[in-house]
């Protein structure tokens, strides 16, 4: 059996919140999974659910509260900021919107040649070469690297923003929305893009997304999350042909199928999501579970596995 390349373990990120009056928040709240090499874990969920701390905390870009987070056969959680520090140009992160994530002043070389720079890798002229295949590889002219970001249009902007994840030859890249803010045909060339540099370079994504229709394109295996918890997770094929949750099940439900003859009820939910700073007991789910039972009130539902590597946290699968 493999080791993973990134396995987290009880994963929790707890802030206290100033809107609530100091109450305590479990944005992440002992969330764990693990992702093999070359492979896409899509983690799922509507918004204030957990997923892009998640993916944030994974890489120490903000602090887990607790748990364990293993990188490349290492204690990444427990390792110092010197050590952390060299370990970052082996995971990199996408974001959401790849303007804000571009310094407007430096022209789109310098933006890509920083991380080289920052981790001292290679000379000058080598840097400059790197730059230049960078920009090739995303499907970019080379002569690009003189102009600014603002002369880019937003797919463009996201192509430099994933040039400049894998400048370092990364393992792990974290993809954050990294889709979202995009036109739908737009999208898909970036997925596609994303797609064919996990075949060329070996990446492993840890893909954060709201659109269950984009977890689809990109993942081997989904993670779906609910106020802080992790509710289902297990391989892609398995969830979208036989998702086990209530909350997946109604998330599924409201996406077209692949065949347009296969049938599937749409699934209201009642309510809207609560608020984390003050979740609802036991099942965190349970004020919009079309099966709530008595017992979902007031105990947390624990991880159960349904079928090889498929794990549900519900009490109907106790
Ligand atoms: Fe619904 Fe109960 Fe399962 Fe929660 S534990 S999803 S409330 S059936």
């Amino acid at each position: 059996m493999t080791t993973p390349l990134l396995q987290v373990s009880g994963l929790k990120k707890h802030f206290a919140s100033h809107v609530a009056g100091g109450a305590t928040v479990k944005a992440v709240d002992d969330v764990s999974f693990a992702i093999d090499e070359g492979q896409t874990l899509g983690l799922v969920g509507e918004s204030g659910c957990g997923k892009s701390t998640t993916g944030r905390s994974v890489l120490r870009l903000i602090e887990p509260s607790a748990g364990q987070l293993r990188f490349m056969g290492q204690d990444l959680g427990g390792m110092a900021a010197g050590p952390l520090r060299a370990m970052r140009r082996h995971m990199q992160m996408v974001f959401q919107d790849p303007y804000a994530s571009l310094n407007p002043r430096m022209t789109v070389g310098e933006v890509l040649e920083e991380p080289l720079v920052v981790h001292r890798l290679h000379d000058r002229a080598t840097r400059r070469r790197k730059v230049a295949e960078a920009l090739d590889m995303v499907g970019l002219n080379p002569s690009y690297a003189a102009r600014h970001p603002h002369e880019f249009s937003g797919g463009q902007r996201q192509r430099v923003g994933i040039a400049r994840a894998i400048i370092t030859r990364p393992k792990l890249v974290v993809a954050d929305e990294a889709v979202s803010a995009l036109d739908v045909s737009i999208q898909a060339q970036i997925l596609n893009l994303l797609k064919q540099l996990q075949q060329d370079l070996g990446l492993t994504y840890l893909f954060v997304s709201h659109d269950l229709a984009v977890i689809r394109h990109v993942s081997d295996q989904i993670g779906v999350m609910y106020l802080g918890r992790m509710v289902e997770l297990g391989p892609r094929d398995a969830i979208y042909a036989a998702p086990r949750h209530p909350y997946t099940q109604a998330l599924l439900s409201a996406i077209p199928r692949e065949h347009p003859d296969a049938p599937r009820q749409r699934i209201i939910l009642q309510g809207s999501i609560p608020n984390p700073a003050a979740p609802p007991g036991g099942c965190h789910f349970h004020p919009r579970c079309p099966s709530c039972m008595q017992t979902c009130k007031t105990v947390a539902p624990a991880a159960v596995e349904v079928s090889p590597g498929h794990t549900v946290a519900c009490h109907l699968y106790r």
